[in-house]
Protein backbone atom coordinates (compact mmCIF):
# COMPACT_ATOMS: atom_id res chain seq x y z
CA UNK A 1 0.00 0.00 0.00
CA UNK A 2 1.39 3.20 -0.72
CA UNK A 3 -0.35 6.82 -0.68
CA UNK A 4 -0.88 8.61 -4.05
CA UNK A 5 0.65 12.08 -2.09
CA UNK A 6 2.85 12.79 0.76
CA UNK A 7 1.22 11.87 3.81
CA UNK A 8 0.99 14.35 6.67
CA UNK A 9 3.17 14.10 9.69
CA UNK A 10 1.99 12.94 12.60
CA UNK A 11 1.01 15.83 14.68
CA UNK A 12 2.78 16.03 18.31
CA UNK A 13 4.00 18.17 21.64
CA UNK A 14 7.07 18.52 23.35
CA UNK A 15 7.31 16.43 26.76
CA UNK A 16 9.12 18.83 29.19
CA UNK A 17 12.59 17.76 29.99
CA UNK A 18 13.13 14.86 27.45
CA UNK A 19 13.09 14.04 23.91
CA UNK A 20 9.98 11.84 23.65
CA UNK A 21 6.83 13.26 22.20
CA UNK A 22 2.98 13.09 22.90
CA UNK A 23 0.98 12.28 19.76
CA UNK A 24 -2.23 14.30 19.44
CA UNK A 25 -5.30 12.97 18.21
CA UNK A 26 -7.85 15.97 18.68
CA UNK A 27 -7.27 19.36 19.52
CA UNK A 28 -11.00 19.98 21.64
CA UNK A 29 -11.79 23.41 23.13
CA UNK A 30 -13.95 23.98 26.03
CA UNK A 31 -16.09 27.88 25.83
CA UNK A 32 -16.64 30.09 28.41
CA UNK A 33 -15.10 28.06 31.38
CA UNK A 34 -14.25 31.18 33.42
CA UNK A 35 -17.19 33.30 35.55
CA UNK A 36 -15.12 36.68 34.76
CA UNK A 37 -14.09 35.93 30.88
CA UNK A 38 -17.94 34.91 30.43
CA UNK A 39 -18.82 38.05 31.69
CA UNK A 40 -16.41 40.82 30.14
CA UNK A 41 -17.70 38.56 26.51
CA UNK A 42 -21.34 39.38 27.95
CA UNK A 43 -22.83 35.95 28.28
CA UNK A 44 -24.84 33.90 30.43
CA UNK A 45 -23.01 32.52 32.64
CA UNK A 46 -25.64 29.39 33.63
CA UNK A 47 -24.81 27.64 30.44
CA UNK A 48 -23.14 24.18 30.34
CA UNK A 49 -19.87 23.90 29.10
CA UNK A 50 -19.73 23.01 24.98
CA UNK A 51 -16.50 22.51 22.81
CA UNK A 52 -15.21 23.17 19.18
CA UNK A 53 -12.02 21.79 18.13
CA UNK A 54 -9.10 23.13 15.73
CA UNK A 55 -7.23 21.35 13.44
CA UNK A 56 -4.10 19.10 14.40
CA UNK A 57 -1.55 21.60 12.35
CA UNK A 58 -2.69 24.99 14.36
CA UNK A 59 -0.27 23.35 16.88
CA UNK A 60 2.60 25.92 17.43
CA UNK A 61 5.27 25.11 19.76
CA UNK A 62 6.78 27.35 22.63
CA UNK A 63 9.11 29.73 21.55
CA UNK A 64 7.73 29.77 17.55
CA UNK A 65 6.38 32.73 16.02
CA UNK A 66 2.36 33.41 15.34
CA UNK A 67 2.40 34.80 12.22
CA UNK A 68 -1.01 37.15 11.93
CA UNK A 69 -3.80 35.62 9.76
CA UNK A 70 -5.26 37.16 7.28
CA UNK A 71 -8.67 38.12 7.28
CA UNK A 72 -8.70 40.06 10.74
CA UNK A 73 -8.19 43.12 12.06
CA UNK A 74 -8.64 41.90 15.59
CA UNK A 75 -7.16 38.71 17.04
CA UNK A 76 -6.83 37.94 20.53
CA UNK A 77 -5.03 36.26 22.87
CA UNK A 78 -6.63 33.40 25.08
CA UNK A 79 -4.16 32.04 28.13
CA UNK A 80 -5.66 28.01 28.64
CA UNK A 81 -4.46 25.02 30.68
CA UNK A 82 -4.53 21.91 28.29
CA UNK A 83 -5.39 18.42 29.10
CA UNK A 84 -2.99 15.55 27.26
CA UNK A 85 -5.53 12.33 27.67
CA UNK A 86 -3.53 9.14 27.83
CA UNK A 87 -6.74 6.64 28.29
CA UNK A 88 -9.93 6.95 25.62
CA UNK A 89 -13.62 6.04 27.01
CA UNK A 90 -17.27 6.88 26.43
CA UNK A 91 -19.64 8.65 29.31
CA UNK A 92 -16.11 8.97 31.38
CA UNK A 93 -17.75 9.78 35.56
CA UNK A 94 -16.42 12.45 36.84
CA UNK A 95 -14.71 10.76 39.69
CA UNK A 96 -13.28 8.49 36.81
CA UNK A 97 -11.64 11.25 34.95
CA UNK A 98 -8.34 12.03 36.04
CA UNK A 99 -7.24 8.52 36.14
CA UNK A 100 -7.22 9.08 32.10
CA UNK A 101 -5.06 12.47 31.66
CA UNK A 102 -1.19 11.62 30.72
CA UNK A 103 -0.13 15.47 31.86
CA UNK A 104 -0.82 18.96 31.39
CA UNK A 105 0.50 22.24 29.30
CA UNK A 106 -0.48 25.80 29.15
CA UNK A 107 -1.96 27.08 25.53
CA UNK A 108 -3.36 30.04 23.92
CA UNK A 109 -6.48 29.95 22.61
CA UNK A 110 -5.73 32.28 19.53
CA UNK A 111 -9.05 33.74 17.75
CA UNK A 112 -9.64 36.01 15.18
CA UNK A 113 -12.21 37.78 17.58
CA UNK A 114 -14.10 40.11 14.74
CA UNK A 115 -14.83 36.92 12.44
CA UNK A 116 -16.54 35.30 16.07
CA UNK A 117 -18.37 38.05 16.88
CA UNK A 118 -19.97 38.59 13.73
CA UNK A 119 -20.33 34.55 13.61
CA UNK A 120 -22.19 34.73 16.87
CA UNK A 121 -24.46 37.78 15.48
CA UNK A 122 -25.42 35.67 12.23
CA UNK A 123 -25.37 32.28 13.36
CA UNK A 124 -22.63 31.28 12.00
CA UNK A 125 -20.36 28.55 12.84
CA UNK A 126 -16.61 29.60 14.70
CA UNK A 127 -14.36 27.76 12.32
CA UNK A 128 -12.94 30.56 10.61
CA UNK A 129 -12.82 32.49 14.23
CA UNK A 130 -10.79 29.60 15.98
CA UNK A 131 -9.49 27.09 13.49
CA UNK A 132 -7.31 29.07 11.65
CA UNK A 133 -3.24 28.02 10.68
CA UNK A 134 -0.63 27.98 14.12
CA UNK A 135 -4.17 29.01 16.19
CA UNK A 136 -2.93 26.58 18.90
CA UNK A 137 0.34 27.48 20.45
CA UNK A 138 1.21 25.39 23.27
CA UNK A 139 4.32 24.63 26.03
CA UNK A 140 5.52 21.28 26.27
CA UNK A 141 3.51 19.19 28.48
CA UNK A 142 3.88 18.04 32.14
CA UNK A 143 3.66 14.71 33.09
CA UNK A 144 1.01 13.81 35.86
CA UNK A 145 3.52 11.18 37.29
CA UNK A 146 5.71 14.73 37.86
CA UNK A 147 3.14 17.25 38.60
CA UNK A 148 -0.07 15.88 39.72
CA UNK A 149 -2.95 17.66 38.90
CA UNK A 150 -2.96 21.23 39.45
CA UNK A 151 -6.22 22.33 41.11
CA UNK A 152 -5.30 26.08 42.32
CA UNK A 153 -2.61 27.14 40.32
CA UNK A 154 -2.17 30.89 39.44
CA UNK A 155 -2.54 30.98 35.56
CA UNK A 156 -1.27 34.59 33.06
CA UNK A 157 -0.28 35.89 30.39
CA UNK A 158 1.39 38.83 29.37
CA UNK A 159 2.04 41.19 26.67
CA UNK A 160 5.80 42.53 25.65
CA UNK A 161 5.65 42.36 29.53
CA UNK A 162 2.24 44.28 30.67
CA UNK A 163 0.14 41.55 32.41
CA UNK A 164 -3.29 41.04 30.57
CA UNK A 165 -4.80 37.89 32.37
CA UNK A 166 -3.68 36.77 35.94
CA UNK A 167 -6.31 34.36 37.51
CA UNK A 168 -6.42 30.90 39.46
CA UNK A 169 -7.66 27.59 38.07
CA UNK A 170 -9.86 27.31 40.75
CA UNK A 171 -12.31 29.74 39.56
CA UNK A 172 -13.13 27.43 36.40
CA UNK A 173 -16.76 27.00 36.19
CA UNK A 174 -16.03 23.16 35.00
CA UNK A 175 -13.32 21.65 36.48
CA UNK A 176 -10.88 19.20 34.36
CA UNK A 177 -13.01 16.01 35.93
CA UNK A 178 -16.22 17.90 34.72
CA UNK A 179 -15.26 19.04 31.20
CA UNK A 180 -13.62 15.54 30.61
CA UNK A 181 -16.96 13.86 31.68
CA UNK A 182 -19.14 16.70 29.77
CA UNK A 183 -17.05 15.80 26.33
CA UNK A 184 -16.73 12.18 26.57
CA UNK A 185 -20.66 11.93 26.41
CA UNK A 186 -20.42 14.07 22.93
CA UNK A 187 -17.33 12.55 21.58
CA UNK A 188 -15.42 9.46 22.06
CA UNK A 189 -12.42 10.32 23.81
CA UNK A 190 -9.28 9.09 22.64
CA UNK A 191 -5.42 9.19 23.59
CA UNK A 192 -3.93 11.78 22.04
CA UNK A 193 -6.88 14.10 22.69
CA UNK A 194 -5.52 17.43 23.66
CA UNK A 195 -8.23 19.74 25.75
CA UNK A 196 -8.07 23.53 25.85
CA UNK A 197 -9.99 24.26 29.31
CA UNK A 198 -11.46 27.54 28.65
CA UNK A 199 -9.77 31.00 29.19
CA UNK A 200 -10.32 33.53 32.05
CA UNK A 201 -10.96 37.14 31.95
CA UNK A 202 -8.29 39.95 30.45
CA UNK A 203 -8.47 38.61 27.03
CA UNK A 204 -7.41 41.08 24.35
CA UNK A 205 -5.80 41.89 20.92
CA UNK A 206 -2.47 41.69 19.55
CA UNK A 207 -0.03 42.77 16.42
CA UNK A 208 2.98 42.49 14.96
CA UNK A 209 5.97 42.45 16.37
CA UNK A 210 4.25 41.70 20.04
CA UNK A 211 5.78 38.97 22.23
CA UNK A 212 3.31 37.03 24.56
CA UNK A 213 4.22 35.54 27.36
CA UNK A 214 2.16 33.02 29.65
CA UNK A 215 2.59 30.60 32.60
CA UNK A 216 0.58 28.43 34.85
CA UNK A 217 2.39 27.76 38.34
CA UNK A 218 3.86 24.56 38.49
CA UNK A 219 3.32 23.90 34.80
CA UNK A 220 5.68 26.33 32.97
CA UNK A 221 5.61 29.08 30.78
CA UNK A 222 5.55 29.94 27.05
CA UNK A 223 6.71 32.68 24.96
CA UNK A 224 5.29 33.79 21.16
CA UNK A 225 6.43 35.79 18.67
CA UNK A 226 3.74 37.78 16.52
CA UNK A 227 4.89 38.24 12.85
MN1 LIG B 1 -10.78 29.75 24.59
Amino acid sequence: MSFVIPAPETASVAIFGNDDRFPVHRIYCIGRNYLAHVLEMGNDERQPPFFFQKPLDALLPSGGEFPYPPGTNDVHHEIELVVAIKKGGRDILVGDALDHVYGYALGIDMTRRDLQDKAKKTGKPWGAAKAFDYAAPIAPIRPVSEIGHPCDSRIWLAVNGQLRQDSTLDLQIWSVAEGISHLSRLFEVKPGDLIYTGTPEGVGAIKPGDVMTGGIDGIGELEITVV
